[in-house]
């Protein structure tokens, strides 16, 4: 655009083609974060021209997903600042409701928890991608791949998978199953720690929900140091169970998956080993 405006309107936050309306908030982060909402969308869905109509979660959530970083960044060192980011984790177990919660394919029309369908959760499922799945370089290249790729065109959600797998190298298909067509949770478990004869461990790792991620484990060992192990989500290939054979050859005293909390696990309590033994 040559321009844009965005203008102090009657209405909350809507956007258009080269204008925006925003309301006169009291609370700073609150203006910030409308205006920075409002002015997204004229790179999405306005020159990425996503189906709005079908697919919220490809502007309203690509949009919510950037002005989180975004805000993060404006308001870096204040606790707003520094706590924006996880704000859509933290919303998981309100909203994320067994039986009652709708995959983010669904058709708005019949979404009856818009806020985290249609913004909050496809701003979650965006930051696991980037921050766990792929990391922050190739995800970065394969998104902006992306919005090079389908400006001012009209991409379907079979584009961005297809750009997103063949930019990155890795295939999707499981992601976009778990967060997009479904409503899969994820519960990733510490079952056991075994002791080998080489004096070694074995730990038992377990996928006791219906989502895959990769995984993280924090393992502490008998003389008291400590390692982080990632896993890829191959891990899962053949089953919901696996044993991560640690090639350090000293004992496990204790081992915790996702020790950085930064997933949407369902059950925190069968995450370390021994049991009772998590931060919590
Ligand atoms: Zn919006």
């Amino acid at each position: 655009w040559s321009h844009a405006t965005t203008i102090e309107g009657p209405i909350e936050g809507m956007e258009y083609p080269m204008m925006t309306f925003t309301p006169n908030s009291a609370v700073r982060e609150d203006q910030q974060w409308v205006i920075a909402h409002e002015f997204g969308h004229e790179w999405f869905p306005m020159i990425v021209g996503s189906n709005e109509r079908l697919y919220p979660w490809m502007d309203e959530g690509f949009n919510t997903f950037i002005d989180l970083g975004n805000a993060a960044k404006y308001f870096q060192g204040t606790p707003y600042g520094d706590s924006i980011e996880v704000h859509p984790l933290h919303l998981y177990s309100d909203h994320a409701k067994p039986g009652d919660e709708q995959p983010l394919i669904t058709n708005p029309t019949q979404v009856r928890d818009l806020f985290w369908v249609g913004y909050q959760k496809p701003a979650l499922m965006m930051q696991m991608l980037r921050y766990e799945v792929l990391g922050k370089d190739r995800f970065d290249a394969a998104f902006r791949e992306y919005i090079n790729a389908w400006a001012f065109k009209h991409p379907t959600p079979a584009d961005f998978f297809r750009m997103m797998r063949d930019e990155s190298g890795m295939d999707l298909d499981w992601f976009w199953r778990g967060w997009i067509y479904s409503t899969a949770r994820l519960d990733q478990s510490v079952d056991s720690v075994a002791t080998r004869a080489d004096g070694g461990s074995n730990v038992y790792l377990g996928n006791r929900g219906t989502m895959v991620m990769p995984a993280e484990v924090s393992l502490t060992f008998v003389d008291g140091t400590h390692t982080i192990v990632k896993l890829p989500v191959e891990m899962w290939n053949l089953g919901s169970q696996f044993v991560y054979r640690v090639p350090e050859k000293k004992k496990v005293t204790r081992a915790e998956a996702d020790p950085r909390r930064a997933l949407p696990d369902i059950d925190r309590a069968n995450n370390a080993w021994p049991r009772g033994s998590s931060g919590n």
